[in-house]
């Protein structure tokens, strides 16, 4: 049998969090915004899960900031790759997946140019199988068509089993339990009294990839 790992991109393989206060301390430097701005502006970005043309919205409210919403949120998609960050650790882990035998993709939400911009920029494209973009298949997780994309480009598919990896408690932890995958659960302490009801939980992919590595047995062929 393939083993499948499918990863989430934002919070699960780079760390969207810190990038983006990379982000918001510059933009409010080039715009005379204090120490004060920066921390509004991250919790504004609601861990990248307020849409971007809401948040663009906000920022140029909120901020007086000159110009369209969508100048603003274009020259923020261009800027996150060079900011995002993958530790060599994780990009290893997933080269050792693979060696191991695993088929590995990343599915993820997003603007195409935006996401494939941080898989590039990272070395993620390098260490992978495939990627899915919601953004360039217009589909989005948690439905099922973006993992089954993800799935077909790395040469296996979703009928056979496998895992999902990702932070988030619904388009990861519920999306992938909603397409008979076993889940792992990366829990930054982000989504409060939110109980995904994961295969197993964890604080960072490294661990997670730990798992998978380990030889677990497979629950959901177990449940069969
Ligand atoms: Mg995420």
């Amino acid at each position: 049998m393939t083993r499948l790992a499918l990863f989430d991109l934002d919070n699960t393989l780079v760390d969207h969090d810190e990038a983006f206060r990379r982000w918001a301390e510059e933009f409010a430097d080039d715009h005379g915004l204090d120490a004060e701005a920066v921390e509004r502006l991250v919790a504004l970005n609601g861990h990248g899960y307020l849409p971007r043309e809401a948040l663009f919205a906000q920022v140029k409210e909120d901020f007086g900031i000159d110009g369209q919403v969508e100048d603003l949120y274009a020259a923020y998609r261009r800027r996150m790759p060079r900011l995002a960050r993958c530790p060599q650790q994780v990009r290893d882990g997933l080269t050792r997946l693979r060696t191991a035998g695993w088929r590995v993709a990343i599915v993820t939400n997003g603007r195409a140019d935006n996401q494939l911009g941080k898989i590039r920029s990272t070395g993620l494209d390098e260490v992978v199988d495939a990627w899915a973009v919601s953004g360039a298949e217009g589909v989005r997780k948690p439905e099922r068509g973006l993992f089954e994309i993800a799935a077909t480009r790395a040469g296996a598919s979703l009928g056979a089993g496998g895992w999902v990896i990702g932070d988030h408690p619904v388009m990861d932890v519920a999306g992938g339990r909603a397409i008979g995958f076993a889940t792992i659960w990366i829990d930054r302490g982000t989504w409060a009294g939110q109980e995904p009801a994961p295969d197993h939980t964890v604080t960072d992919v490294t661990e997670a990839i730990g798992i998978l590595l380990s030889g677990v047995e497979h629950p959901i062929a177990e449940r069969r």
